[in-house]
C-alpha cells in the first residue's frame, strides 16, 4: 500500500530543483560566471556536512535565488508540481519571509508570492492541497539579533492565515544562546491565534523539546533527541505532541538508518510523522522515506498510522482534514 502521502516539513529552500537554482545563481551572481553545473553540484554537496555553519551557508546560497517574485512563485509551483507526480494528498510548504527581502520585497510580498505558487499548482494539479509554514528565524547571534523582523513574520502570518498561510515554526540555528528567549514570540502567536511548531531536539540538545513544549508548541520538528533522557520522552509521550520526524535529513553521511531512533519512537507510542525536510540535501522525498523506514523494520501498518498521524496533526481546517481522511481511508479499504 502507497503510505507516503503527506509531509508536514519541507523547506522550499532546501527542495528547490538543482539546475534551475544554478540558472539563477548564473544569473544574479550569487556564484561566478565561469561555475559549471558540474562545480556549482559539488560545492551544494560538498557541504553536505554536519558542520552547522557550512550548513546555513548552502541555505543562504538557496535564498540568494529567491529575491524575486516570479522566482518564488515558480519555485514553489515547480515543487508542488513534483509532490503531485509522487501522488501526495497534502503538504505543509515552509520557508522563511524574512529570508526573501534582500531584493526589494517585503516579507508581505514574499509570502504573498510564495501563497500565490502555491495556489496556481493547486488550480493546475486538484488532487493536492498544500499549506504555507512561515518560519521565525535564529540568527545566529541569540534572539534579541532579529526580534522586529521575527514579529513582522508573525504579523504577516495573521495577516494571510486562512488564505493560505497555515502557520509558523522556529527554524535556523538551534544551538544558539537561551531557547526560551524566544517564547515572547510564541506568546504572541498564541494571542493572534496563530498554530505553531519548533525546530527543537535536532542538533540541539532534547531538554529544548521541554522548551518547545512550555512555549505551547502544536507540533514539534524533529524533537527525536528527546530520547536522550527518560524525563524528556516520558513528556513526548504523555503530551502526545506530534514530532515532525525526518530521517534521512537527520543521519546524512553517516546514513546509519538502524541507529536513528525512530523506531524506537514509534514503538512506544509516540505521535510519529514522516517527513523530509530538505529534499535536496537529503537527497530523498516521501516515497523514499517510507520506503526505507520499511527497510528498517518499520510496518505497514506503522506507516500508515503515521500518515493519519500526520493528517491529524495538519495545521488545515476542517473541511481539508476530513477530505484528507478520506482519501486514506479510501486507500486502507483498497488495501
Ligand atoms: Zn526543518
Amino acid at each position: 500500500m502507497q503510505t507516503a502521502r503527506i509531509d508536514l516539513h519541507l523547506h522550499l529552500d532546501g527542495s528547490l530543483n538543482l539546475k534551475w537554482v544554478y540558472d539563477r545563481a548564473i544569473r544574479y551572481g550569487a556564484i561566478s560566471d565561469g561555475t559549471s553545473f558540474e562545480d556549482f553540484y559539488h560545492i551544494v554537496y560538498a557541504n553536505n556536512t554536519k558542520d552547522r555553519a557550512l550548513s546555513i551557508r548552502k541555505f543562504e546560497l538557496m535564498c540568494d535565488v529567491l529575491q524575486y517574485r516570479e522566482d518564488l512563485v515558480e519555485a514553489t509551483k515547480d515543487l508542488v508540481q513534483t509532490l503531485w507526480q509522487e501522488g501526495m494528498y497534502y503538504a505543509e510548504i515552509r520557508f522563511a519571509s524574512q529570508q526573501h527581502t534582500s531584493r526589494g520585497l517585503s516579507q508581505l510580498d514574499a509570502l504573498k508570492a510564495v501563497i500565490d505558487g502555491a495556489g496556481d499548482a493547486m488550480d493546475r494539479y486538484p488532487g493536492i492541497r498544500i499549506g504555507i509554514i512561515n518560519c521565525l528565524m535564529h540568527k545566529g547571534d541569540g534572539a534579541a539579533a532579529n526580534m522586529d523582523e521575527n514579529f513582522e513574520t508573525i504579523r504577516v502570518t495573521k495577516e494571510m492565515l486562512g488564505k493560505g498561510a497555515v502557520g509558523l515554526d522556529l527554524a535556523g540555528f538551534e544551538n544558539n544562546g537561551d531557547f526560551l528567549a524566544y517564547a515572547p514570540l510564541f506568546d504572541e502567536a498564541c494571542r493572534l491565534g496563530i498554530p505553531y511548531t519548533i525546530h527543537a531536539g535536532e542538533m540541539g540538545i532534547g531538554e529544548h523539546v521541554l522548551d518547545a513544549l512550555s512555549m505551547g508548541a502544536d507540533r514539534i520538528g524533529h524533537g527525536v533527541n528527546c530520547v536522550q533522557d527518560q524525563s524528556y520522552l516520558d513528556a513526548v509521550l504523555d503530551s502526545h505532541i506530534p514530532l515532525e520526524v525526518c530521517v534521512s535529513s537527520n543521519v546524512k553521511r553517516d546514513l546509519d538508518y538502524a541507529a536513528h531512533p525512530v523506531r524506537f519512537l514509534i514503538d512506544q507510542g509516540a505521535n510519529i510523522t514522516i517527513n523530509t525536510d530538505n529534499r535536496i540535501f537529503a537527497r530523498t522525498n516521501t516515497l523514499n522515506e517510507h520506503a526505507l523506514l520499511r527497510m528498517i523494520g518499520v510496518t505497514d501498518e506503522q506507516l500508515s498510522q503515521c500518515t493519519f498521524n500526520a493528517a491529524q496533526a495538519a495545521f488545515c481546517d476542517d473541511e481539508t482534514r476530513e477530505w484528507l481522511l478520506d482519501r486514506l481511508e479510501e486507500d486502507l479499504r483498497k488495501g
